[in-house]
């Protein structure tokens, strides 16, 4: 475990730095001058970080920052665990993932498991890009068909295929005007601001499915699938209706089409309540996808399936990977998987994410922008909104206080479609008093920016 026991983030945090950020300024020009990835910048100049340790992280000019956003290093930043397992597995051996080893074997054993009985074959990749791209392709070899039906709004990765099905006009104003034509987008079941609202909308939402597969139906190519996540992610994990996947699911199985569920965000008990976000609506999934948090922000991504569906893939072609499931991926993924049981963190999101949760519930009575707090365990959103009748997003202020969080020492960013979402997914091992810390400075941005 940890080697030091967690100091309060108040001795931390140090908000009173007044370090200019230069450093900072200066490696964000020289980024932007040769660095070809995203280069979408939340902050004026976003700090730029040196190091991390547990849920918090440190920067150039000697700033502490609490990590609310990061979905990724799930079990916290230099877990002495991990680092240790990775230095020992490097030093032995890490090597093409067509040779035969130990860990590789362990690893699928522990994930096909961890799966619904029946799932039990497993693909090692390296992202949820490539792991919902392998998805559909299984899809496709399964069953011989194209067409796929996806949400609006929603993010599945960059790669062809899986980049097909992401609607999200946040990530990608193209979304929808460049979409091929075997891909089917119907309505994401947004309970909160969706065209469907009151006790009947999962009804109505899924009748706005069955709208869409009878189109498809009717142009007799048939159905390869559905991918879909099992919590309405992008604007901060919002439930969707009670039923809706269960008669979706039984809608495209009655068409021949596979079920996929996208985990990349939600599962490995990030939801605290439950493992995997399928289970909070009672479905098992044909197709599981897996990535982020499963390698603490080492490359893993992993697709779980049913052994004829993962053989149907050698009618289609081929699938290979030189590092998908290498003995260091193996083993950091078997390691993450110790300590998240080793250390309850999936109990510790379930009790820290509701004390965090009625937290945000208690400052929603006192700021009216407040419009909604989503989510559960720690995979919360607090939705702003300039008027709780109209819904209007509040999407300068949520900026604003995105600003002001920074300058208190908190890292969080605005997301969702109309960017007025504060999408809190700190570190599985966020401990309550960091949770009050980020409540704590919530209010004070709100009282110093509204
Ligand atoms: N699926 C979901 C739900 C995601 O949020 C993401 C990434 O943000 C992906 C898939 C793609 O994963 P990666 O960035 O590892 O390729």
């Amino acid at each position: 475990g940890w080697s030091a026991v967690c100091p309060s983030p108040s001795v931390l945090l140090n908000p009173a730095c007044e370090a200019p950020r230069e450093d900072s300024a200066a490696l964000l020009a020289r980024r932007e001058a040769h660095f070809a990835g995203p280069q979408k910048h939340y902050y004026e100049i976003p700090p730029q970080i040196e190091r991390g340790w547990r849920e918090f992280l440190f920067d150039m000019e000697g700033r502490a920052y609490l990590d609310m956003v990061n979905n990724v290093t799930m079990l916290g930043h230099a877990h002495p665990r991990l680092t240790a397992a990775v230095e020992q597995q490097w030093s032995r051996l890490n090597t093409n993932s067509r040779f035969h080893y130990a860990a590789v074997t362990e690893f699928s054993e522990r994930l096909a498991a961890l799966a619904p009985d029946g799932l039990d074959s497993v693909f090692l990749v390296n992202s949820g890009s490539e792991a919902n791209d392998l998805a559909i392709r299984l899809a496709w070899a399964h069953t011989g068909k194209k067409n796929m039906l996806c949400l609006l709004e929603a993010y599945h990765g960059w790669t062809l295929a899986s980049d097909a099905v992401s609607t999200s006009i946040a990530d990608n104003p193209q979304a929808l005007t460049t979409r091929p034509d075997w891909v089917h987008p119907v309505v994401s079941p947004n309970t909160y601001r969706g065209p469907f609202l009151g006790p009947d909308s999962g009804a109505d939402y899924v009748a706005s499915v069955t709208t869409v597969l009878e189109a498809i139906d009717e142009k007799g190519d048939g159905l390869a699938g559905f991918i879909a996540e099992p919590v309405y992610g992008n604007a901060g994990g919002i439930a969707l209706p009670d039923g809706y996947l269960t008669d979706v699911y039984a809608a495209v199985r009655g068409r021949g089409g596979l079920c996929i569920a996208d985990e990349v965000q939600v599962g490995y008990g990030r939801l605290g309540h439950h493992f995997w976000g399928f289970e909070q609506q009672g479905v098992v999934p044909d197709i599981i996808t897996i990535a982020k948090g499963m390698g603490n922000g080492h490359p893993l991504g992993a697709v779980i399936t049913r052994r004829e569906i993962a053989e149907s893939l050698e009618k289609e072609g081929y699938f290979f990977s030189s590092a998908g499931g290498s003995p260091v991926s193996s083993v950091v993924g078997l390691t993450v998987l110790d300590i998240i049981r080793d250390e309850g963190l999936q109990e510790n999101a379930r009790v820290v994410g509701d004390h965090l949760k009625a937290g945000l519930a208690a400052l929603m009575e006192r700021f009216p922008l407040i419009g909604a707090v989503h989510g559960t365990g720690l995979y919360l959103g607090v939705e702003f909104v300039r008027n709780r009748e109209t819904l209007t997003p509040a999407t300068e202020e949520t900026a604003d206080i995105c600003d002001r969080l920074l300058d208190l020492g908190v890292i969080m960013q605005p997301t969702g479609d109309h960017l007025n979402v504060l999408k809190i997914k700190p570190p599985l091992c966020l401990s309550a008093e960091s949770a009050d810390f980020f409540v704590k400075a919530l209010e004070k941005a709100l009282e110093d920016t509204v």
